[in-house]
């Protein structure tokens, strides 16, 4: 099976082709949002061109931000799959490890967030909000563990499945 077929719509790239994620998530979004915006779901706010875990003013814009339409969709844009001997045997430490780079990412960006952590054909499938997640988690593991590190980016969608092995 080559690697271009693991995943149908994604190609293989290099880990240093990979472009930085747009700014906004233009998931849902309709235009230019009003600021400021408060998401009704997280509390997250839009100010000054991006989300940012502020208190909301009164009288502040209502729109759902693009992490909690993904996740009322189901619809991640960051894929990460880990297989392989030494997750089977490391799966608590190498989920601490998942868990602990999510919170500090959300911490600072409120789009950042894990939506899903599944078992999937004797492996994990791990779903997040943004492609900068899956790229961090794929990359966070790779540095702890080393093992086989793929990524693959579906351009039409601009998705990123990040897959981690050993
Ligand atoms: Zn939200």
């Amino acid at each position: 099976m080559s690697k271009a077929s693991r995943f149908p719509g994604f190609q293989p790239i290099r880990r240093d082709r990979l472009i930085q994620e747009k700014v906004h998530d233009a998931y849902k979004s309709r235009g230019k949002l009003p600021e400021p915006t408060v998401c009704p779901d997280c509390g997250a706010l839009f100010h000054e061109g991006r989300w940012r875990w502020n208190s909301a003013p009164a009288g502040a814009h209502r729109e759902r931000c693009p992490a909690c339409h993904r996740i009322k969709d189901e619809y991640p844009a960051g894929f990460v799959t880990l297989a392989g001997p030494f997750l089977s045997t490391h799966r608590d430490e190498i989920l601490g490890l998942v868990h602990h780079l999510e919170s500090r990412e959300r911490a600072e960006h409120p789009l950042e967030r894990l939506m899903k952590i599944e078992d999937e054909d004797g492996g994990l499938l791990i779903t997040t909000t943004s492609i900068h997640l899956a790229r961090g988690i794929g990359d966070a593991l790779h540095h702890a563990y080393q093992g086989q590190l793929e990524f693959h980016y579906n351009d039409a969608d601009n998705l990123l499945r990040a897959h981690w092995e050993r």
